[in-house]
């Protein structure tokens, strides 16, 4: 048999324990043919094969992410990027000309403004905004994501003014005449995000479909599309029909409207495949709705809580098993964790799938023996781990000793608890390099920093181990499916400050290379 794309002089990470690296790879259709030394790989090529010198440079297993939003992340891409803008008069030169290629009266919604970063060194105020785009309701997101800035016009179609009552977690910026600034914070963002119109099928459709290849850019190959809202269901259903997956999607569906995706046609080794059901055990630490055995260190009274009873747990957990899919409980606290644990500890055996807790971020050591004993895979999003340290001051929240034990990564690969990486965005920027860098420099608890080639493992092996596709997927070997990501520079290798930065070369999808 000869090969249809060769791979020779390369750096070739398998992440298979039995022929960690090689120099040549050969791929015959979607799979590979064969892992080995340049002249193995020679003698499988001919001259109908596509034959590249990679001239030294890294092959890795297609990475995959296991935690996006794939269509949020096309709307945010739709928005006005006023990221590198230096002063108020440069923004207001993109919102223009952003106007005039807008209808009269159609919102504009923009992101990425930071007042540190303008030469003003000032907020934003509904006149620059007005200036610009007078005929068009404006809304323009700060970086952090909590700040936004509106003009006239989106106040108006919101219906909010200086009398509106501020809500509770939010803020709302006033002049010393008492009059609004435009600047909204934290909920109060959503008094005007709210009577932004939701985006067509088609809108939604074309946003996504560009989204997918931003992410094959970044050097995946598969990702664990958490979907939010029902929509999203006909919008993955319409994409796969229309041929407009490029890369591998495993649709994830939260438990509310799970049982619209019970007709769809996929399998393991399809584009599109239905992975799991996502049940909320408990909310997110940032906002202190984590359940916790004990309550927050500067908030006494408050334990987070959990969202369902053990009883509702455990239904669900069964009932998601019966049907065949695999349940997966978002669980962040110890009390949301030791919840799940309870309802997988309860339920049949698991199948081919093993079971998976996105998050289980404050543990303790009962807690990690479960995890271990009942091959519970923990997914984590570095970045979020980095911000939940740095942003949200675990240590002040929770306290020193259990901050010690929040996201414990290296502790619980030490004890064989598998551990697969994602990044949340676009809540968090798209980069499986920038994962693995933040697992490999971590800041806080140091002592918790994984080996690049941990970091490896889980965007490869272990992303693969816990939607049970570790046998088709995950490593280069012989017979598995030819998903590869080729890297300017080896992860294993150079300094750790600089995985983040390392260009994505090449990428194969089902052995086709869809960036080059
Ligand atoms: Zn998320």
């Amino acid at each position: 048999m000869s090969a249809d794309l060769a791979f020779l002089n390369a750096n070739v990470r398998t992440m298979n324990p039995r022929q960690p690296t090689a120099q040549a790879v050969a791929v015959s259709k979607n799979k590979i043919l064969k892992v080995g030394s340049n002249q193995e790989i020679k003698q499988l090529i001919d001259k109908h094969t596509k034959t590249i010198d990679l001239k030294g440079k890294t092959v890795v297993p297609g990475l995959i992410d296991t935690h996006i939003h794939l269509a949020d992340f096309g709307r945010c891409l739709m928005w006005l990027d006023v990221s590198s803008t230096e002063s108020i008069v440069e923004l207001q030169e993109k919102l223009s000309e952003k106007a005039k290629e807008t209808g009269v009266e159609n919102w504009i919604v923009g992101r990425g403004w930071n007042e540190n970063r303008f030469k003003e060194k000032r907020l934003l105020e509904i006149a620059d905004l007005d200036a610009a785009a007078p005929n068009n309701p404006v809304i323009l997101y700060h970086d952090s994501a909590m700040i936004c800035a509106v003009n006239s016009k989106a106040l108006a179609k919101a219906g909010v003014s200086k009398k509106t009552i501020v809500p509770s977690g939010g803020s709302i910026d006033y002049d010393v005449k008492g009059e609004l600034t435009g600047i909204f914070r934290d909920s109060a963002t959503n008094l005007v995000w709210q009577a932004v119109p939701e985006p067509s099928l088609e809108e939604l459709t074309k946003a996504t479909a560009v989204a997918c290849h931003e992410i094959v850019k970044s050097g995946l190959t598969s990702v664990h599309w958490i979907l939010i809202s029902e929509t999203e269901v006909t919008l993955v259903k319409k994409l796969h029909a229309e041929g407009r997956l490029p890369l591998r999607v495993n649709v994830i569906v939260p438990e509310a409207f799970w049982e619209q995706i019970k007709n769809f046609q996929s399998n393991d080794l399809s584009m599109l495949r239905v992975g799991g059901v996502i049940i909320f055990a408990d909310g997110y630490l940032d906002s202190k709705t984590a359940s916790l055995f004990e309550p927050y260190d500067d908030e006494p009274s408050n334990y987070g809580k959990l969202l369902c009873t053990q009883q509702q747990l455990d239904l669900l957990v069964n009932t998601v098993l019966a049907a065949g899919y695999q349940p997966i409980v978002h669980a962040m606290g110890d009390k949301a964790v030791d919840a799940a644990l309870n309802a997988i500890e309860k339920a049949p055996k698991k199948g081919k799938v093993p079971f998976r807790i996105e998050q289980a971020a404050v543990l303790n050591q009962e807690l990690l023996e479960r995890l271990k004993v009942n091959d519970v895979v923990v997914t984590v999003q570095p970045k979020v781990i980095t911000t939940e340290f740095a942003v949200w001051s675990a240590t002040q929240h929770l306290g020193e000793q259990r901050a010690k034990w929040l996201h414990p990564l290296k502790t619980l690969l030490n004890a064989g608890v598998r551990i697969a990486g994602g990044s949340d965005c676009p809540m968090e920027p798209l980069s499986p390099l920038l994962g693995m860098h933040e697992l490999v420099v971590r800041p806080s608890f140091s002592e918790q920093r994984l080996s690049p080639q941990e970091a490896l493992r889980m965007y490869t092996l272990d992303a693969a181990y816990v939607s049970g596709e570790e046998n088709h997927k995950g490593s280069i070997e012989e017979g598995k499916l030819a998903d590869l990501t080729v890297l300017a520079s080896d992860p294993l290798t150079v300094k750790p400050e600089e995985i983040k930065d390392i260009a994505v070369s090449m990428v194969v999808v089902n052995g086709k290379i869809l960036k080059d």
